[in-house]
Parts: structure tokens; sequence; C-alpha cells
């Protein structure tokens, strides 16, 4: 390998890394945090119908990863005070790995009552991962 073939090889390397770090890991709304995750790109919204908070999301592995076993999203609703008045928790199978597997799953849940202030947050939990609303299941 001569040198210039060496230079152009690591300018090639250094442009993928840099793409990898600029995907959207994690888009937002105002209102809603969504906690990045290594393994899979996860997007949520706020929307509203009528007296009804709707958090609508997306969840996809990331390409080159060999996919992403099942896990769940979970969504927890605050109020302006820091009040907890909302869980959910949104299961979700294997994605990417197998060819038949989906490569993004779409979600969505329902929070009556919640009010526009409302702070939401976002984050998914692998299955093996313990978490507060699992042990009440
Ligand atoms: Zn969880």
């Amino acid at each position: 390998m001569n040198p210039h073939t060496k230079i152009s090889v690591l300018i090639a390397t250094t442009i993928v890394a840099a793409g990898c770090i600029s995907l959207p890991s994690a888009t937002s709304s105002p209102g809603i945090e969504v906690v990045p995750d290594s393994r899979v790109s996860l997007s949520a919204h706020k929307a509203r119908d009528g007296q009804t908070l709707v958090i609508r999301g997306l969840i996809r592995s990331r390409t080159g990863r060999g996919g992403v076993s099942k896990g769940h999203i979970h969504i927890v609703v605050h109020d302006a005070t820091g009040k907890q008045i909302g869980e959910a928790v949104k299961y979700h199978p294997a994605l990417g790995m197998r060819r038949r597997a989906p490569r993004q799953i779409r979600f969505s849940e329902r929070f009556p009552g919640a009010p526009p202030d409302a702070l939401v947050r976002v984050e998914r939990h692998s299955a093996s991962e313990s978490c507060e609303a699992e042990s009440e299941h």
C-alpha cells in the first residue's frame, strides 16, 4: 500500500465515524426528553387529543449493529411541579436480528388528563434491565 492510499482510507474512516455521531439518536419536542440509546434510534413527540396527551414515537435498530434484542419503551409523565402523573411501558420485539424481524416499530400511548405543560421522559430498557415498572408486573 503506498502512502497516498493509506491517507485516503483514513479520511474515509473519519467521514463514516463523523456520520455516525451526527445521526439523530434522539429527537425531541418541547416538554419531552428522549434518552439516547447506543443501540437504537429513538424518537418521540407530544400531541394532544382534547384533554388527552398523546405520545407517539418510533424505535429503530441502528444499521450494522447486529440488531437489538427485545425490550420496552418506558414513558414517564410528570406535571410542571415534578410530580409523576403517568407511566407506561410499551414492549417491543427484537429488531433487525433476523431477516424477517422488523427494523423499526412505532409506538403510541395516551395519558388522559395530562396537562399541556406535562414533562415526558422516553427511554428504552432492554429486557434484561430491571426497572421499577417491571417489578410491578
Ligand atoms: Zn423500564
